[in-house]
């Protein structure tokens, strides 16, 4: 299984354009060792032809670009196979609306995602230009999917999505009602190898079930929003604290990284990072202490194979 990370951060990205926190402003004037990070998005594919991305976000025109394997192969043409929403927040479903120069596209996600964002949507008209501009397959908790592509090509992955703690996107909170289906992590199979890879980049928790399900992958990439739930309230950017926002925070004695230290896993990766996280920094005392619990923190450009 190849995957490579085209965006590795959280809503907002790395340094974010309204905000002056210390990693955004040190990353803007020099003054960090860190990089800058797009907002996430990951592609997986079985064989390097065919591609499913984790997530859509705001920014993958340049995403796609910047990785040669997304570029088409014939005049019109796109490896990217299938597209998995994993909750409905703009970061990760944004792009789609990006990706409307009439081209099939096969969206997977549960009935909540595709909803909350095709309903009273003006602007998703522009994916109504032909029958079968998108094609939406729905995610069911526990239910396997194969994932297969506009021209009915199987690409030899097949997803679990997993009920992981979560809540509805910001525009649709209003609504008050909370489903399990407004965010999932996913469980991706390689068949042809077995190959198994836990995508899970938001969590509010991280309950004994995931920790059942996440155990025994190849490789885990998990919500590393951030480091500590006072993070925001502390740099006096709001007053939302991380598990508010459905983030369990990475630091502390109820993050996840004590709480998933005993996962059973090949590679461990950080994803979908705020920019306010102090890990993002290669010389903080955070990074030192994810990587020596075995943890990388991914960055845009980062490729894995399994
Ligand atoms: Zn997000
Ligand atoms: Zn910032």
């Amino acid at each position: 299984m190849l995957i490579r990370v085209l965006g590795s951060a959280a809503g907002g990205g790395f340094p974010q354009w309204n905000c002056g926190c210390p990693n955004c402003r040190g990353l803007r004037e020099g003054r960090v060792a860190a990089r800058a990070r797009t907002q996430e998005c990951v592609a997986v594919s079985a064989d390097g032809a065919a591609w499913l991305l984790l997530n859509c976000s705001p920014e993958i025109r340049q995403q796609i670009e910047d990785f040669p394997g997304l570029h088409p192969r014939g005049s019109r043409d796109s490896p990217i196979a299938a597209i998995l929403l994993t909750n409905g927040d703009l970061d990760h479903c944004l792009g789609l609306l990006s990706l409307r120069e009439s081209h099939p596209l096969v969206v997977y996600a549960t009935e909540a995602v595709r909803r909350g964002f095709v309903e009273d949507n003006v602007l998703y008209r522009t994916l109504e230009r032909f029958p079968d501009q998108v094609t939406w397959r729905t995610l069911k908790l526990g239910g396997e999917e194969e994932i297969v592509g506009p021209d009915g090509r199987a690409s030899g992955l097949t997803v679990l999505p997993l009920a992981v703690p979560g809540k509805p996107p910001i525009h649709l909170e209003h609504r008050g009602a909370r489903v399990a289906e407004d965010n999932i992590g996913v469980r991706i199979l390689e068949r042809a190898t077995g190959r198994l890879l836990a995508y899970c980049s938001a969590a509010a928790a991280v309950t004994d079930e995931m920790l059942r399900v996440l155990d025994g992958a190849d490789a885990v990439f998990f919500d590393g929003t951030f480091w500590s739930s006072d993070e925001l309230p502390a740099l006096g950017l709001g007053s939302k604290r991380a598990e508010e926002m459905a983030h369990v925070p990475v630091g502390g004695a109820a993050g996840s990284l004590a709480r998933l230290t005993h996962l059973r896993t090949g590679r461990r990766v950080y994803i979908h990072i705020n920019n306010t996280n102090p890990m993002l920094r290669e010389d903080s005392a955070e990074r030192a202490q994810v990587a020596a619990a075995g943890w990388d923190i991914a960055w845009d450009g980062m490729e894995m194979t399994l």
